[in-house]
């Protein structure tokens, strides 16, 4: 086999990796690249690989650094299946829609404020969108298929975000059987809403994503005292606490953890208010799987009449309930979008919190450099958004914790799982530091030296 790596190598975005066995070529994943997405020459607009020559693709999930450009292969030409999860399935055909609908109005706005520049083209419309998912083979966790000849998909659960899954595939090369695993994202261990990522055996190639791989994250239950504390300190100010949150897997997972607060740690409920029309339309899928969550989970979910709701728990729809949420006097709870705070409605929540110190501003989720979630997090004086200064006075909680990705500790217990033995081994989807870290904790388990690929680096293996 070979294996040329076309993304997220020294970096967290654009997963893209091709993998060669005998005259087959197998595309891993297919994401965005952080950065201009209509810089024409940009690393989004131009595929480093044929996507007319690929015989099939897989998607470990549905986080737009994994599945952000799989429209352009369409585009591109290729016009083989997609394999997937059912729920990435669904849930991609929702977060690619909606990219369609945002560049399109992202060119169309952008030739209104300045008509002498020729339009910017988006990268895809809701054409290819539609004509990809007509393209998905949906196929659920441990049940293997032989998707080409000779070579045998299994999903296994990675527990990162729903329907987020461990690549396994087994092939024959030279008489020999060969076992490649890739993890794609992995979740953190005894979070409570979704399951551990489950161990493989007998691995022989592993490429494994490192985004913690320099960290060590809180437990579920220090957090969870974290947040019993936040809550309590907004009852007794009568303040808001604002959460930014990505509308995929951590609206979720904050949604289901003040539930567990309000009924498991007898917590006196405040109102939720989830603020962000795709977080609604999202959730709605996360309910027709309840088999994905933990046993736990579901009897905490079925004491309420539908998962992710409650009578605690409100969603906004339309601009005018969002807007009602300006005169909600606290306590009260806002989770909305972006979670880096760079974009949407999030934005309008902050302009009217942030000055009262009785409020709180929670953040649960990666903040990239040179973002408003980064500024608030590092504890800014002074904040601009949205065209307006404005004084941080509301108190800053920093709970990443929350994170829907492994930590050191996480990953070193699932290497261990895989019993030892492995041949070869690539670290991608970390940042240098969490790379050079995590190397010789994964070392342990491995016979050849472990390698950290650059872009478009190839090997045979
Ligand atoms: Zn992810």
């Amino acid at each position: 086999m070979r294996i040329t790596f076309h993304g997220a190598a020294r970096q967290v975005t654009g997963s893209a990796h091709l993998l060669e066995i005998g005259d087959r070529r197998i595309l891993l994943d297919c994401g965005l690249f952080d950065g201009d997405r209509s810089d024409p020459e940009g690393p989004n607009r131009n595929f480093t690989f044929d996507p007319r020559d690929l015989d099939a693709v897989i998607v470990s999930h549905a986080h737009n650094d994994h599945i952000g450009r799989l429209p352009c292969l369409i585009r591109a030409g290729y016009r083989g299946p997609f394999y997937l999860t059912p729920p990435t399935g669904d849930i991609t055909s929702i977060m690619l829609r909606d990219s369609a609908r945002i560049q399109r109005d992202d060119v169309r706005n952008g030739s209104l404020r300045d008509p002498s520049k020729p339009p910017s083209e988006p990268l895809f419309d809701l054409n290819d969108v539609e004509w990809l998912v007509e393209q998905f083979e949906r196929l659920p966790y441990s049940e293997p298929k032989e998707i080409l000849p000779g070579i045998t998909l299994t999903f296994h659960n990675a527990g990162h975000i729903l329907g987020s899954a461990l690549i396994q595939i087994d092939y024959k090369e030279n008489g020999k059987d060969r076992r490649f695993v890739f993890t794609g994202d992995m979740g953190r261990r005894a979070m409570g809403l979704l399951p551990d990522p489950v161990p493989i055996k007998d691995i022989d190639i592993l490429v494994t994503e490192s985004t913690y791989g320099n960290r060590e994250l809180d437990p579920s239950e220090k957090l969870m005292k974290q947040l019993h504390a936040i809550v309590a300190r907004a009852t007794r100010l009568q303040s808001k606490i604002i959460i930014p949150a990505f509308s995929l897997g951590r609206t979720q997972r904050m949604v289901y953890c003040l539930q567990e607060l309000f009924t498991n740690y007898k917590v006196r409920p405040i109102p939720v208010y989830v603020d962000s029309p795709l977080s609604l339309r999202l959730t709605d899928i996360h309910r027709d799987y309840p088999e994905a969550y933990t046993p736990e989970a579901r009897r905490l979910m079925d004491k309420d009449p539908m998962y992710f709701k409650s009578k605690y728990v409100d969603y906004c729809e339309t601009w005018d309930d969002s807007r009602r949420l300006n005169s909600v006097t606290g306590p009260a709870i806002i989770i909305s979008s972006s979670g880096m705070c760079d974009a949407g409605r999030i934005r309008h929540h902050l302009r009217h919190a942030v000055e009262d110190p009785d409020n709180a501003i929670v953040i649960v989720s990666y903040q990239a450099e040179k973002t408003l979630g980064r500024q608030i997090a590092d504890g800014a004086e002074r904040l601009q958004i949205m065209d307006q200064w404005f004084d941080l006075n509301a108190a800053v909680y920093v709970l990443d914790g929350f994170s829907g990705h492994a930590d050191r500790n996480d990953l070193a217990w699932w290497f261990e799982q895989s019993g030892g033995g492995i041949e070869k081994a690539f670290l991608v989807h970390g940042d240098p530091e969490s790379l050079e870290a995590l190397a010789p904790i994964l070392q342990k388990q491995v016979i050849d030296p472990v390698i950290i690929p650059n872009r478009l680096e190839s090997f045979e293996v």
